[in-house]
């Protein structure tokens, strides 16, 4: 469903990405790890084109996300993408944050619109909350509002950049939970996190990044006892000594 195929980066003179090959099937978990700074939010990025890039490709359902005919809009409605800080629109409620963009982009009419937002709210457990503004929601509420603000627009692959990196402990699970669903029903994801039991227990596939490779990818169960790159096995030691 995307592949990248040797793809370099650059920010100025320093080179954030370096000949990124990879791909993610439909239905696939990737979780993509390593420390801070190893260019893991860069390279989700570019698969949105939040980021551009310098060489290489990127292929999603077949089509070169960064060529010069691609329909940005139309590529951005089949990606969702949830961030560390939620953006969610404060002036507008819940439901109209989660209508916005399908009575905007798909033309879905206001009642369908609504039956739609108030299952996507069902699934994450916020349909209570309907008619609250952000402001009056939990971050971990927020969250997963922002969720299923991206799943209205029925997208066939979700980018998570560490969604709950902002969040206060006790509202990291509630998050987890709806994604750790989403990958059940078998939702294509890539997803940036530093929450190794999650990776352990939903990736299909583990990436480990560093200084703009990616240096390792391997299943979960191998990549956490048995990590091949000595980069890896620090970055799991470093883990477990926390
Ligand atoms: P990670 O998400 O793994 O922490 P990033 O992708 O955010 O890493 O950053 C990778 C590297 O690129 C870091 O050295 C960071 O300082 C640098 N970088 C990120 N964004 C920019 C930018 N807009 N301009 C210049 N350098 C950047
Ligand atoms: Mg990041």
């Amino acid at each position: 469903m995307i592949m990248f195929s040797n793809v370099d980066k650059w920010y100025g003179q320093y080179q954030a990405l370096t000949k990124i090959n990879a791909e993610i099937h439909k239905g696939e978990v990737v979780v993509v790890c390593g420390p801070s700074g190893s260019g893991k939010s860069t390279l989700i990025r570019t698969v949105n084109r939040l980021e551009a890039i310098h060489e290489g490709q990127i292929l999603f359902e077949g089509h070169d996300i960064h060529g010069t005919d691609a329909n940005l809009n139309r590529l951005r409605s089949r990606i969702g993408f949830v961030f560390q800080s939620f953006n969610l629109f404060p002036h507008l409620s819940v439901m109209d944050n989660i209508i916005l963009a399908p009575t905007k982009i798909r033309a879905l009419k206001g009642a369908a619109a609504r039956k739609q937002a108030m299952e996507l709210l069902e699934r994450v457990g916020m349909a209570h909350k309907a008619g609250a503004y952000p402001g009056q929601l939990s971050g971990g509420q927020q969250q997963r509002v922002a969720i299923a603000r991206a799943l209205a627009m029925e997208p066939p692959v979700m980018l998570f950049d560490e969604p709950t990196s902002a969040l206060d402990p006790e509202m990291v699970g509630e998050v987890l939970q709806v994604m750790r669903s989403l990958a059940k029903d078998g939702m294509t994801m890539m997803c940036v996190t530093h929450e190794m039991n999650f990776a352990r227990e939903v990736a299909d596939t583990i990436w480990f990044m560093d200084a703009g490779q990616i240096l390792e990818k391997a299943k979960p169960d191998a990549f956490f006892s048995q990590p091949e790159h000595p980069r890896a096995q620090r970055f799991i030691s470093d883990l477990r000594s926390h």
